[in-house]
């Protein structure tokens, strides 16, 4: 492809909107352009990227045991009423109306219509396992679309569906779906972290997600470097911190004026966080709970809200706390009655803590668990954070920032059960089918690899994903011989099957080269005046800093040799 025939122009702006890197390089290089919030069109540049993407995508699922279906994106409302989730996707689904009044819904996934599908296509159990997959494009309401292609709200996406007859095939399956994810990533040349995440409203047992470690990322991981474990903060389970224990000594009461949150107190009288406990308020479906923690640690709201078993949990406001009778700011566990107290289990971890005394104004010094109180229901509630140890080997877990690229997640008979997807066993019996679901936004694929693989002047493609392997940049077009040179450079190459944008403007060699450098394709090779003479050109990887002088004849083996050593 030649780049003065190529839709789409190198811009210098930068969109005021495009906050993150990955946003403005794909902007500045023209791949994508916006058309509306969270809706963009992708240009050559883009497309040729994510088709590769696809490729690779439909090469290892396809090893996996996936046929590729397509599935439609217009839904009947109905449908999505059987499972539930009209209302638990609420606003995020895009929902409209046919010429006869009848609803529908354009699909933000599809579990209800590949159900549907298998539904209509089994029978027994000699017709399972079944893997099937779509790459197709999906509409989710985003309320805030940001960061170019990261959150949208019109997007593709590879989603995968497997059907097994119990819960071992669908472990059996999972783990070559993730086995697949694997693949897929390295070979975009992507390093990710699988990582255990929240499984979220449909209670699948196992759930994760690939994890692209990148300073922009929303998401937030703690991951062992001694060991593979690795969770999303808001799964995570480590080790907290132990203070030594030390002689329990009695209790006594100190003034403590206008002290109402625990780093005021701390410095009021001169203690750590880690010496006090502090006492939260929650209303857990409808009835009010006295949380207490250890004052280094934060609630985790999903542990609590699993601890207690309730479907819905919030902070309780002052007046529902002062109606019970309790002083928020000077509140401790002590002589707590008709009220339930819910412990994390760090309470038990330490000696002489310093608590509320339910008076205000006034705290107690040296209190401690089981001696001066015990609480209804104790367990592991708090947040997990970087520096606590790791579940698994007792490492020291390190917290890093990332982009999710892929979820797995184990579904069980949710779907099955809902819409009567079922097949009979060897006895006879009708038995719900065992489901598992895969997905991979292409285009936030590509985004996230930008994102991973950049410097302050452009993109670094990874070869698997580069729009084209070789950029042929021709300085000099002022004169003839070299035009010539680069042009028969150019026939040879393309002949050969690489795949080579060819730079022919007449634009000086400085904006060719940083065109060259923000666009960041792998091989860049320069012809110009300065090689003509000894017929030679100049080859450079984007990911290098130097380059070599090649002949002209030995360029093709050259290309070659990078293309199998880089992969
Ligand atoms: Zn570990």
């Amino acid at each position: 492809m030649k780049t003065s025939f190529l839709f789409g122009k190198t811009t210098r702006e930068t969109p005021s909107e495009a906050q993150i890197r990955s946003h403005q390089l794909m902007v500045r290089t023209s791949m994508i352009q916006s058309v509306a919030s969270g809706i963009y069109s992708y240009m050559p540049l883009a497309l040729r990227s994510m088709q590769k993407i696809e490729h690779i995508i439909r090469e290892e699922i396809g090893n996996a045991g996936g046929q590729e279906v397509l599935l439609p994106t217009l839904h009947p409302v109905e449908l999505w009423e059987s499972t539930g989730r009209s209302e638990a996707f609420g606003d995020n689904l895009f929902r409209t109306k046919d010429r006869r009044n009848r609803g529908l819904v354009l699909a933000p996934t599809h579990e209800e219509v590949m159900t549907n599908l298998v539904k209509f296509n089994i029978s027994s159990y000699r017709d399972l396992p079944i893997i099937l997959y779509q790459i197709q494009t999906k509409f989710r309401d985003e309320p805030r679309p940001r960061a170019g292609l990261m959150r949208v709200r019109e997007f593709d996406m590879k989603d995968a569906y497997s059907f097994d007859i119990n819960s071992e095939g669908l472990d059996v399956s999972y783990q070559k779906m993730k086995q697949a994810y694997k693949n897929i990533f390295s070979r975009c040349g992507l390093s990710t972290i699988p990582v255990e995440a929240d499984s979220g409203a449909i209670g699948g047992k196992d759930s994760q997600e690939f994890i692209l470690p990148a300073e922009s990322g929303e998401d937030l991981v703690l991951s062992c470097p001694n060991c593979e474990y690795a969770a999303n903060v808001e799964r995570a389970e480590g080790t907290i911190p132990s203070p030594p224990t030390q002689d329990q000594l009695p209790i006594k009461e100190v003034a403590t004026p206008n002290q109402k949150t625990i780093p005021g107190l701390c410095k009021f009288l001169n203690i750590e966080p880690i010496n006090t406990l502090k006492a939260l308020f929650y209303t857990a479906d409808g009835e009010i709970v006295f949380v207490v923690t250890r004052g280094d640690l934060e609630v985790n709201e999903i542990k609590l809200k699993n601890l207690l078993k309730v479907s819905d949990l919030r902070l309780a406001n002052n007046t529902e706390v002062e109606n019970k009778g309790l002083i928020a700011g000077s509140a401790g566990p002590m002589g707590i009655k008709n009220i339930k107290l819910v412990g994390d289990s760090s309470i038990t971890k330490g000696s002489n803590f310093v608590i509320g005394a339910n008076k205000h104004d006034f705290h107690l010094l040296n209190v401690n668990y089981e001696r001066d109180f015990v609480v209804d229901i104790l367990g592991d509630i708090t947040k997990t954070e970087e520096g606590h140890g790791c579940p698994s080997c007792g490492g020291t877990l390190k917290e890093i920032r990332g982009i999710e690229v892929g979820h797995i997640f184990k579904l069980g008979t949710f779907f099955s059960e809902a819409l009567g997807c079922l097949y009979l066993n060897d006895k006879g019996e009708q038995l719900p089918v065992h489901m598992g679901c895969y997905g991979i936004g292409v285009g936030r694929l590509l985004a996230a690899a930008i994102e991973q693989n950049h410097d302050d002047k452009g993109i670094i493609f990874p070869i698997s994903i580069a729009p084209f392997h070789i950029h042929l940049v021709s300085l000099n077009t002022e004169k003839e011989e070299v035009v010539h040179q680069s042009n028969a450079l150019y026939k040879d190459l393309t002949q050969t099957g690489y795949q080579v944008l060819y730079d022919d403007r007449a634009e000086s060699p400085g904006v060719k080269l940083n065109d060259a450098d923000l666009l960041g394709l792998p091989i860049r090779i320069i012809t110009s005046n300065r090689n003509f003479n000894n017929d030679c050109a100049e080859v450079k990887l984007r990911n290098e800093k130097d380059s070599k002088i090649i002949p002209i004849k030995d360029i093709s083996a050259t290309i070659e040799n990078i293309l199998q050593t880089t992969g």
